[in-house]
């Protein structure tokens, strides 16, 4: 059994074809799924009806992403508050998300992302409700203002992580879980390679991010919650387990952290 814990499928990408993409997970062994949904993308929000009412098993977490966040640069308690209206609305949000700062894009002005991912984490802490972190060469800002914002408290997952060993610990002491995405089959990326092998059993987590990031051999291709099971089968490969022992432990620690 697997669990993708990071995919974007109440997007459009997937409007036309959402049973089928749901079947194929379900016949993969992907038994649940943590979806992501902008706080800001009304659309998005009411498809999770429609993905709820296929997937039973399905979870959500809500959060204003960094390259939106120029919108509520000046208006940073908008930002929570359209926020916690999405989550009041969804009774199985489990998770704020994806929330941080992406410096490699920075489609929203750098002090807007800061100010927004602040909001959003008090937000988390007042909710108790853990945070799914997106920070793209972003590294020191990110765990300051995990630090600063006490986020440790209500925890959480880096998630797609990208970093090499050192921000890797930085991560796991804080507290963090982390993620592994399908770059991990990637053959040129072995810094990320050693990271899979050097994470503990019980703060690792796996994802497509779904609609993006196919992994080999289907790169380029619009990925899908059933290709987790590829990610499981590069990482046990890398630790030395089974493709199954993987999957369930990621199940385990994904209960854990966002609570059926
Ligand atoms: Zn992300
Ligand atoms: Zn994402």
């Amino acid at each position: 059994m697997f669990v993708d814990s990071h995919c974007h499928i109440a997007g459009p990408e997937f409007a036309a074809d959402l049973d089928a993409v749901i079947a194929r997970a379900r016949e993969a062994g992907v038994t649940q799924a943590l979806v992501i949904l902008a706080a800001d993308d009304e659309p998005e929000l009411q498809q999770a009806a429609v993905v709820s009412a296929r997937w039973r098993e399905a979870r959500y977490a809500i959060g204003i992403h960094p390259h939106a966040a120029g919108a509520f640069g000046d208006h940073p308690a908008r930002a929570a508050g359209r926020l916690g209206g999405a989550v009041a609305a969804q009774p199985l949000a489990r998770a704020i998300g994806e929330i941080g700062l992406d410096y490699h894009y920075d489609l929203a002005p750098r002090d807007a992302q800061r100010t927004v991912f602040r909001q959003q984490i008090r937000l988390a802490r007042d909710l108790r409700l853990p945070i799914v972190i997106h920070s793209r060469e972003a590294e020191d800002d990110t765990f300051n203002i995990l630090a600063e914002e006490s986020a440790g408290e209500v925890g959480g997952v880096f998630h797609c992580f990208t970093g090499g060993r050192e921000m890797a610990r930085r991560a796991l002491d804080a507290g963090f879980h982390l993620s592994l995405s399908g770059i991990v089959t990637f053959p040129r990326a072995l810094e990320l390679k050693a990271v899979a092998k050097m994470v503990p059993a019980d703060r690792l987590l796996i994802e497509t991010d779904s609609p993006f990031l196919a992994p080999v051999p289907h790169r380029g291709t619009r990925n899908e919650p059933a290709r987790v099971v590829g990610v499981a089968e590069a990482i046990a490969g890398l630790r030395g387990t089974t493709t199954e022992a993987v999957g369930l432990e990621t199940l385990e620690n994904f209960n854990r952290l966002f609570s059926p």
